[in-house]
């Protein structure tokens, strides 16, 4: 596939990849395509990054007909770019796009649309440890109405920035805060989506929970407020006397590729995993019991983050002595290795780009 391309005039300075702030600077180019009904999605090209216009009654702005995608180009050690999983996120955002009613883009058409935007911005692929070049794909609503139904003009956009060491000060576990008020979603509703409308219905537990000096909200489900949902952004798995255990995709938990990639690395180390309902009183009794060994998030951002305490209904549980545990140390390390390329990857789960 080939996309027309028409260079920025100037180039922008690249930023100190050790002062990165997560998606404040941009690079020089970004994707757009259109779609309209009738004509399919037409017109893929690459210009300079820079704003786009909309009407103030484009459906996007009032309806949050909305899509995204968020993965990574990794600077391997021979001075190439490789991405991680891309036809997973392809995927998702298929399913995504079929749930919010915006027309499907073609899973190659989108993998080929990243790694063209990526080979054009290589040079902004950093090389410090631990930094990368976030991608973030995202389709809007474009119709100039605010009449209530899908729309039949959309514009996808891919842009990017690069992005610091998540773990600039080294890997510290967190606290969390499981959510008893507010929910993220619910069955049926769009949670298993990356759409922009989740994320506005969970910021108020976040603000509240940081207020109260947590870095993050573990949410339940929706309907009997006692399953473990997700935590932060990010799927969430638990080692519970040798076993690994992370909540089922029941429709309103986000399939995580990282979530994806750590239960078939534990299943390839030989350690049982068990995806099922859990519910918050189990993790207390078993935390209680001594029998929680491990806690942990995942998503592409951090890869995994661990959890050091977590607190519900005013009782608040250590976890694994407020250290990152053995195993989730090695999820760390084996993939991180795998996404930067300085390990082997028996799964076939890179994609060179250049
Ligand atoms: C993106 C996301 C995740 C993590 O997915 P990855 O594919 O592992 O990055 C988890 N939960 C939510 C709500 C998300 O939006």
């Amino acid at each position: 596939m080939e996309f027309p391309i028409t260079r920025a005039n100037t180039l922008k300075p690249k930023p100190d990849p050790k002062t990165l702030v997560f998606g404040r600077s941009f690079t020089d180019h970004m994707f757009l395509m259109n779609y309209e009904t009738g004509k399919g999605w037409y017109d893929g090209r690459i210009v300079p990054y820079g704003p786009i216009s909309l009407e103030p009654c484009a459906m996007v702005l009032h309806y949050a007909q909305e899509v995204f995608e968020g993965m990574k180009a990794y600077r391997t050690p021979d001075g190439g770019v490789q991405l991680f999983r891309p036809y997973e996120n392809a995927r998702r955002f298929r399913s995504s796009c079929e749930r919010l009613c915006i027309p499907p883009i073609d899973e190659e058409l989108f993998v080929e649309a990243v790694k063209e935007l990526v080979k054009v911005e290589a040079d902004w692929v950093p090389s410090e440890p631990g930094t990368s070049l976030y991608i973030r794909p995202f389709v809007i609503a474009t119709d100039p109405t605010l009449g209530v139904h899908a729309s039949h003009t959309y514009l996808f956009a891919i842009i990017l920035c690069p992005v610091g060491a998540y773990y600039a000060e080294g890997i510290n576990p967190v606290k969390i805060y499981v959510e008893d008020e507010d929910v993220r979603a619910v069955r049926g509703g769009t949670g298993f989506t990356k759409c922009g409308g989740n994320y506005a219905a969970s910021i108020r537990a976040g603000e509240r929970a940081e207020e109260k000096g947590y870095s993050q909200v573990l949410w339940l489900d929706g309907v009997e407020r006692k399953y473990i949902e997700e935590v932060g952004s990010m799927n969430v798995m638990f080692q519970v006397n040798g076993t690994v255990i992370t909540p089922k995709l029941t429709g309103s938990v986000l399939p995580g590729i990282t979530r994806k990639s750590c239960v078939e690395l534990i299943q390839s180390w030989g350690i049982p995993v068990e995806e099922r309902l859990i519910t918050a009183q189990e993790l207390f009794d078993a935390a209680e019991a001594g029998k929680l060994d491990e806690a942990w998030g995942t998503g592409t951002a951090a890869v995994v983050s661990p959890i050091g305490e977590m607190t519900w209904e005013g009782k608040s549980i250590e976890v694994c002595g407020g250290r990152i545990g053995a195993l989730t140390q090695k999820l760390y390390d084996t993939l991180t290795g795998i996404q930067w390329g300085t390990l082997p990857d028996p799964h076939g789960w890179t994609v060179k780009v250049c």
